[in-house]
């Protein structure tokens, strides 16, 4: 493990994998513009590579080397460094490995100072999925990442960037510019309501709702997924849970922190034997149209019928 921004940069610069830290959850980093180091990300990951990855840049001027901004993504480029990814028109800079072959780009600026640095040594893209397993749950620790992906990991050219625990806990928000009015992929920390305020007086339409085929993990059935089997309760009915054979999570009180510790909740729940629990019960927090929306859109992934995974496109 890392906690050097500028080791991990060489390592990037040499072909080599690194896994980062972000306020979101751990991401998987290739430099963008090596399609053989980005060809190993979906190894590791074991994700088909017709699946789009996202691109992290550490400013704007990174960011428009690499897609075209329109007056929709200049207003919406106000909540970066933060949880928004944007869909835009790719440059030549990011090769079709990335995009999966689309002329469109998914590009974000994380918020997390290490990883910041670490992109301002690099001076250019990465292409990083989250860190884990095609279709299971994210990483938001260093140690997640070491016990999902750490023995397909080279020690010599790849690393692990320890930058601590994720705040925010949960992946970040997508929306689709390629279309109009724009339309929310994969709700996150940014909310519904803060984009329409935004996009409203630059393009007088407010997001819309996803349609057309699946293009982000947020669209698919099942995902996110423990290996045990996920119930979800709301919580007028948790008085309702018995506490027999199921570990239960409830942080339903707080959004913000059950998204905050979602994933590592799950993962407890998935590994203790205690109680000879065999299912994991989560009390849902409120449809919020925020954060509460996003933990609930991951919960009911988690929650849903497993064999969609052996269809489903997306890690
Ligand atoms: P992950 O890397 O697992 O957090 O997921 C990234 C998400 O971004 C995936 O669900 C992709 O489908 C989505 N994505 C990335 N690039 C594009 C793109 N060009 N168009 C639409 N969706 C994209
Ligand atoms: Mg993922």
């Amino acid at each position: 493990m890392l906690t050097d921004a500028a080791e991990a940069a060489r390592r990037l610069a040499d072909g080599g994998l690194v896994a980062i830290p972000t306020e979101t959850v751990y991401g998987l980093a290739a430099d963008a513009t090596d399609p053989v180091a980005v060809a190993r990300v979906y190894d590791v990951k074991g994700r088909p590579t017709d699946h789009p990855l996202i691109v992290h840049v550490a400013d704007i001027e990174t960011a428009r080397r690499c897609c075209v901004l329109d007056s929709r993504a200049e207003a919406l480029s106000m909540l970066w460094p933060g949880p928004l990814t944007m869909i835009l028109p790719r440059t030549e800079l990011v090769p079709a490995a990335v995009t999966g072959g689309l002329e469109s780009v998914a590009v974000r600026i994380p918020d997390h100072p290490l990883t910041l640095e670490m992109l301002r040594h690099l001076g250019g893209p990465v292409a990083a999925p989250s860190a884990n397993r095609f279709g299971r749950v994210s990483p938001t620790t260093a140690d997640h990442v070491v016990a999902d992906i750490g023995t397909l990991l080279d020690p010599v050219r790849d690393a692990v960037l320890d930058g601590g625990p994720c705040l925010v806990g949960i992946e970040s928000t997508i929306v689709d510019l390629t279309v109009q009015p724009a339309q929310i992929l994969r709700p996150g920390a940014v909310s519904g309501q803060l984009l329409d305020r935004l996009l409203l007086p630059v393009s007088g339409s407010p997001t819309a709702a996803a349609s057309g085929p699946s293009r982000a993990s947020g669209m698919l059935a099942s995902h996110y997924a423990p290996a045990r089997p996920v119930q979800l309760v709301e919580r007028e009915e948790r008085d309702t849970i018995g506490n027999d054979h199921t570990a239960v999570i409830d942080r339903s009180d707080d959004p913000v922190e059950a998204a905050r510790h979602l994933y590592d909740d799950l993962r407890r729940a998935d590994s203790q034997p205690a109680s000879g629990a065999t299912t994991i019960t989560v009390v849902l927090p409120a449809d919020d149209g925020g954060i509460g929306t996003a933990v609930r859109d991951r919960l009911r992934k988690a929650a849903a019928p497993r064999d969609h995974h052996r269809t489903s496109r997306d890690g």
